[in-house]
């Protein structure tokens, strides 16, 4: 695609965007009483304007009904984790069986460590990449540490090569052959959450198999941006939120995917709570935990309806809207960003984009690493109107939203970028 850098250019491009009147469906937020140009959908996305339509329906249900609304609400509150299963297995390339919307992001991989880590003396190292998501490391560490490891000699994080931004596939796979002998997990973000690379689940799936180890993803900046096809690519577990790309609101419902192939293995170790156990007698409230086969076995709790409400709303947007559609606009919307961005600044004098060019190996969002005076560019951006994401210690994350941000928008803030870095 050969771009220009005109606003007659992206407008024309706004008005061919077969997704263009999706932007109406969300709440745009403003700065100082303007629009504002929000490119921050990665770190938490607008809210759908439907939203307020389902959480309010679960309120008048609830006034209405009160305990009874578990069977007799228009949605009934006991079958609620069912309702977004089949939205959920299209995001993530799943059967029904295997996702289930659940807890928050951290505490789903917890759950999924508890049963797909489990160290011996032989086999006891996990590879992941270094600088992963805080909340992700926190998690191994204390994980390693439950096991009475070490978690110096137990974690591998993999770092890219000297001079470069992002992970090579070869030196990942290379990285797995290595420790083979001992390794007994590979776990990766899908899409680095720092240098927006999305990683090569199929080939880190197959060879973590290879070395006779589980491989899982944590999906937070990849689920509603990138395609995924977990199902097929044979990934063990992987684990999501919902308020990033997805849209869901703050801290709403999480989720986690769990191959069939495990679906009836109950020698799999895992903390259980009476959402998991079998539904044909769930309310006996007897002794002995029976879980039920597939991810819906992992549930803990009965399902937080409220946030659950959101979760539908965006989701339907997502079902309107078709993955496929979204990722045609998304690697145009993001090119476009791309090519902009490097006119400006040709021989890298005052930012990188380390997040790869490569459409394959990303998503929506580009990450600018910035050379000098990071900090101030940021907040010249933030007064002319840009919610941007500034990450310590000087990456300024700039995401382009396909379902509701636009070719113009995208003009506007390299106009603005070059203003800031002059
Ligand atoms: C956003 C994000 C989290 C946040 O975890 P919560 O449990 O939802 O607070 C964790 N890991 C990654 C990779 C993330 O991107």
């Amino acid at each position: 695609m050969k771009f220009e850098n005109s606003i007659s250019y992206a407008r024309g491009l706004d008005k061919k965007d077969p997704l263009r009147k999706l932007r109406s469906e969300f709440h745009l937020p403003k700065l100082k009483g303007k629009t504002a140009l929000y490119f921050t959908g990665n770190s938490l996305g607008l809210e759908p304007k439907s939203v307020r339509k389902f959480v309010n329906e679960e309120l008048d249900d609830w006034a209405s009904f009160a305990v009874e609304g578990h069977f007799h609400s228009r949605r009934p509150w006991l079958y609620y984790h069912k309702f977004s299963k089949k939205a959920l297995a299209g995001l993530v390339g799943a059967k029904s069986s295997e996702v289930i919307a659940m807890n928050q992001l951290t505490m789903n991989l917890h759950l999924m460590l508890t049963s797909f880590y489990q160290p011996t003396q032989q086999r006891f190292k996990i590879i992941t990449e270094a600088g992963a998501f805080s909340s992700d490391q926190y998690a191994f560490e204390s994980q390693i540490k439950l096991h009475q490891f070490n978690p110096d000699t137990t974690l591998v994080e993999l770092k890219p090569r000297a001079g470069e931004y992002t992970l090579r596939t070869e030196d990942i796979l290379s990285a797995i052959q290595q420790h083979e002998q001992q390794l007994a997990l590979v776990i990766f973000g899908g899409l680095q959450y720092y240098s927006g690379q999305f990683f090569d689940i199929k080939k880190i799936t197959v060879a973590a198999h290879q070395a006779g180890a589980f491989a899982g993803f944590d999906l937070a900046h990849a689920i509603g941006n990138v395609p995924l096809s977990l199902h097929r690519d044979d990934v063990d577990f992987a684990v999501w939120c919902s308020y990033k790309y997805l849209n869901s609101g703050p801290g709403s419902v999480a989720g986690a995917f769990v191959h069939d192939r495990h679906a009836t293995n109950f020698d799999l170790p895992r903390q259980a709570g009476w959402w998991g156990h079998h539904e044909k007698d769930r309310f006996k409230m007897k002794k002995g935990f029976v879980p039920m086969p597939g991810v819906d076995g992992w549930q803990l709790s009965n399902f937080p309806i409220l946030s659950g409400a959101a979760h539908l709303a965006s989701l339907s947007l997502f079902e309107k809207a078709g993955m496929k559609a979204l990722r045609k606009k998304s690697v145009l919307l993001t090119g476009y960003l791309d090519f902009l961005l490097r006119a400006l600044d040709p021989g890298q004098h005052r930012f990188v984009i380390i997040t790869p060019q490569d459409p394959n190996e990303r998503g929506c969002q580009l990450s600018l690493l910035m050379k000098k005076s990071g900090r101030k560019v940021f907040d010249k951006l933030t007064k002319a109107g840009v919610i941007a994401d500034w990450r310590e210690p000087d990456v300024i994350r700039v995401a382009p939203v396909p379902l509701y941000n636009t070719f113009e928008e995208v003009f506007q803030f390299a106009e603005i970028f070059k203003k800031a870095l002059a």
